[in-house]
């Protein structure tokens, strides 16, 4: 399954106007922290702990977890690799961090393009 059918399937369809996909294009201006040619990590707007980074794969789909296929397991994979670099570059790995994969509304996600969360600096709460 492929990202278009992947978003269909979550019942959003991929828009490539959403905020992710303009500050991969440069359109709207982001705090990087690490970039490669699969994906960008930059730090959160509104961050909900001292470190709060999100990262995103430059590919256009999937919106979310949803639809997810076995070949996906790879840049995935690699994705959450990434952040554990990112987490550690940034100091976290010794205290530790949370990894955050919000999916659809129930879950409070806002922006349609998949993206990890890397919340740590602090001792963080009990889930909801
Ligand atoms: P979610 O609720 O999982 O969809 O997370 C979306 C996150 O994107 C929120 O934590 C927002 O604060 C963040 N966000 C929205 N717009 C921007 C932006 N322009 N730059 C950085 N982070 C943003």
């Amino acid at each position: 399954m492929g990202g278009c059918e992947m978003a269909e399937a979550s019942g959003e369809r991929y828009d490539s106007n959403n905020v992710f996909a303009r500050i991969l294009r440069g359109e709207i201006p982001s705090d990087r922290v690490y970039e490669d040619g699969e994906c960008v990590a930059f730090r959160d707007i509104e961050p909900a702990a001292p470190t709060h980074i999100l990262l995103i794969p430059r590919r256009a789909g999937p919106v979310s977890t949803v639809g997810l296929a076995d070949e996906d397991a790879g840049w995935l994979g690699r994705l959450i690799v990434r952040a554990a670099r990112i987490a550690a570059e940034q100091g976290l790995a010794e205290r530790g961090y949370r990894l955050v994969l919000n999916t659809g509304r129930d879950a409070g996600q806002t922006v349609w393009h998949l993206h990890l969360h890397i919340l740590g600096g602090v001792e963080l709460g009990p889930f909801a």
